[in-house]
C-alpha cells in the first residue's frame, strides 16, 4: 500500500489551517472516520490457557502478522516464546487490510524485503501444513500517464538487477491479447500495463489467524485479552514485561504492536513518530466472467480476488483526523505537503477532543489505554466505498450483480519516510521494534526474519539499517 504524500500530509495541513484559525477549517470538515472501539473480523483464536509462565526467552507484544511472525521465528530458533495480544488476533490492522502482497514500484529501501516476503509466502501453506489463504495470483496495474508508465519501466529495469534471494524479478510490462485477457470484459481497451507475475494475496480475516495456529502448534504460547503495560529492566538491560494479569521475566522483548507503538514507546520516554491514517475496505461477491487475480486501474479502481471467490475492493483513500498527534508531529511530517489538488476533507471532532484524554503516562499497576482499547478502528467511509464500487461495476459490468459481503475501516500508523521500523532501542538493550508498517501483509515474513536476527545478534539478510529508529535523531 503506497500513502501518496499529497495524501498522507492532508492530516498535517489540516493542523496547520488549525493553527492558522478554526474558521479555516470549516471546508475541511469531514463526516467520516471516527476512532472507535470495535469486535475483531478475522478468524478467533484461542488463546493459551492457565496461568502466565513466569519466564520465557523472549515476549513479543502484539498479535498481528508482525507479532505472530516473529514469534514464528524465535520459537523455530529454539527459544522459548510467549506473546501477548490486548484484544484478539488480527483484530487489528492484520485483520482488516487489502492484504496484496507485492513488490511492484516499492522504493529501493523496501524493496528486498517485499521481494524476499514473496518468496517466503509462496512457501507458507507446505511449511506450516495449513491454508493460510496465501494464493499467488499475477496483478496487473494501468499506468496513469505516460510519465508513470516510463517510471515503470525504469522501477522494471532497476528491480532486475537488484532482485536477489535467489529469485529473479517476474514483473514485465504487457500489452495486446494478454492484457486483454487479463483485464476480462473490461469496458476500456487499456493498452498497456505492468504485470507482476508473482504477486501474492493473503485474505486478512484467515491468513494472521492461521499462522497464529501454527505458531501455538510449534509451542508459542499465546495469551490474548491480555495487555502487556510496560517492561521491566535490570543492570540497565530488558528483564521482562508487566501484563495487566502479572509480570513475565525475559531478557528478549520484542514490540509489534502496531498503532499502538507510539503510546507504548512514550511511556517509555522514547519517540516514535507515526501519525494515525483511516481507511475502508469492503468485501463484495465474485461475477462469472469477472478478471482473475489483482486489478489496479487509473480510474480509482483496485480488487483483487480473494480465497475464498468474493473480491476485496478498496478505495485507497487515506484520510487523516486532526489530533493531538498532528500538532506533535506536523514539523516532521511536513516535507510530505506535496501541493496539488486536495481530494479529500478532513474532520476537526470528537476524535481531537478524545486524542487529548488517552493517557501517554502510566504506572505499570494502572490500568493503560491498551485495556481501555482491545481492538480499535476507524469508522467506514460508506462515500469512498459506494465510489470504487460503482467505477468498478462501471468498469467491468460482470460485476452489476455483485454484493457487498461486507465492510468495514481500519487505521494504519506509518511513518514520515513511509519505511518500517525494525530496530534495537539504544536506551533499553533486549528490546526490539517492528512496527510502523504500511505494507505489513507484504513484508511480514521477511521482517519478522530480520526482527529475530536482530534479536539473536544473527546477521540479517536484509540490511536493516534503513528501518533504524536512530534515523530520526539525525
Ligand atoms: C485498509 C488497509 C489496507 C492495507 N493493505 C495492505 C496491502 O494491500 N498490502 C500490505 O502489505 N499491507 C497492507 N496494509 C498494511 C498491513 O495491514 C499492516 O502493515 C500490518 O497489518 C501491520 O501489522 P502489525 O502486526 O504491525 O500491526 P497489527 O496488525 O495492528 O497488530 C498489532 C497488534 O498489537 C496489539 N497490541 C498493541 N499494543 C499492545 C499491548 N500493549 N499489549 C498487547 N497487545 C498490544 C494490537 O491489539 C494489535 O492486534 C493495509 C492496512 C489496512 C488497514
Amino acid at each position: 500500500m503506497q500513502i501518496s504524500r499529497r495524501k498522507l500530509l492532508l492530516g498535517v495541513g489540516a493542523a496547520g489551517v488549525l493553527a492558522s484559525g478554526a474558521s479555516a477549517l470549516v471546508p475541511m470538515v469531514r463526516r467520516d472516520g471516527k476512532f472507535i472501539v470495535t469486535k475483531s473480523r478475522a478468524l478467533p483464536v484461542d488463546g493459551t490457557s492457565g496461568e502466565l509462565p513466569k519466564e520465557a526467552d523472549a515476549v513479543i507484544i502484539g498479535g498481528g502478522i508482525q507479532g505472530v511472525l516473529t514469534a514464528i521465528n524465535l520459537a523455530e530458533r529454539g527459544m522459548s516464546v510467549t506473546l501477548f495480544e490486548k484484544g484478539a488476533i488480527a483484530g487489528e490492522q492484520s485483520g482488516r487490510a487489502y492484504s496484496q502482497v507485492i513488490s511492484y514500484k516499492t522504493s529501493p529501501e523496501i524493496f528486498p524485503l517485499h521481494h524476499y516476503s514473496k518468496k517466503l509466502w509462496r512457501g507458507m501453506n507446505e511449511k506450516i501444513g495449513a491454508d493460510t489463504s496465501y494464493r499467488t495470483q499475477g496483478r496487473v496495474e494501468v499506468p496513469s500517464s505516460e510519465e508513470d508508465l516510463a517510471r515503470s519501466i525504469d522501477w522494471i529495469i532497476s528491480a532486475r538487477e537488484t532482485a536477489g534471494f535467489g529469485t529473479p524479478l517476474n514483473t514485465r510490462i504487457i500489452g495486446g491479447n494478454e492484457l486483454t485477457k487479463r483485464l476480462a470484459n473490461a469496458k476500456t481497451p487499456w493498452k498497456i500495463a505492468g504485470f507482476e507475475e508473482d504477486s501474492g494475496s493473503v485474505d486478512p480475516e484467515t491468513g494472521v489467524p492461521v499462522l497464529a495456529q501454527y505458531a501455538k502448534k510449534i509451542g508459542v504460547k499465546i495469551f490474548t485479552h491480555c495487555a502487556v503495560r510496560g517492561i521491566e529492566t535490570a543492570g540497565g538491560k530488558v528483564s521482562g514485561v508487566v501484563t495487566e494479569r502479572g509480570s513475565v521475566k525475559a531478557p528478549s522483548v520484542v514490540l509489534a504492536g502496531g498503532i499502538w507503538s507510539r503510546l507504548f514507546m512514550g511511556n517509555l520516554g522514547v519517540d516514535i513518530p507515526t501519525l494515525n491514517v483511516y481507511l475502508s475496505q469492503q468485501r463484495v461477491s465474485g461475477a462469472p466472467g469477472a478478471p482473475r487475480g489483482n486489478v489496479h486501474l487509473p480510474n480509482g479502481i483496485h480488487f483483487r480476488e480473494q480465497a475464498d471467490g468474493t473480491y476485496a475492493v478498496a478505495p485507497r483513500i487515506f484520510t487523516s483526523s486532526i489530533v493531538k498527534d498532528s500538532f506533535l508531529l506536523g514539523s516532521q511530517f511536513s516535507h510530505l505537503l506535496g501541493g496539488g489538488e486536495l481530494p479529500l476533507k478532513f474532520k476537526l471532532g470528537e476524535d481531537l477532543f478524545n486524542s487529548f484524554n488517552i493517557a501517554t503516562q502510566w504506572g505499570l499497576d494502572e490500568v493503560t489505554p491498551f485495556e481501555t482499547h482491545r481492538i480499535a478502528t476507524a469508522t467506514q467511509n460508506n462515500e469512498h466505498l459506494d465510489g470504487v464500487f460503482e467505477r468498478m461495476k462501471a468498469e467491468f459490468p460482470v460485476f452489476k450483480n455483485s454484493e457487498i459481503v461486507e465492510r468495514w475501516g481500519a487505521v494504519v500508523s506509518p511513518t514520515a519516510d513511509e519505511l518500517p521500523i525494525i530496530s534495537e532501542v539504544e536506551k533499553y538493550p533486549g528490546l526490539v521494534i517492528n512496527t510502523a508498517t504500511i505494507w505489513g501483509m507484504s513484508e511480514g515474513p521477511a521482517s519478522s526474519e530480520v526482527t529475530a536476527d536482530i534479536l539473536t545478534g544473527k546477521t540479517p539478510i536484509i540490511d536493516p539499517a534503513p528501518f533504524s529508529l536512530s534515523r530520526f535523531n539525525s
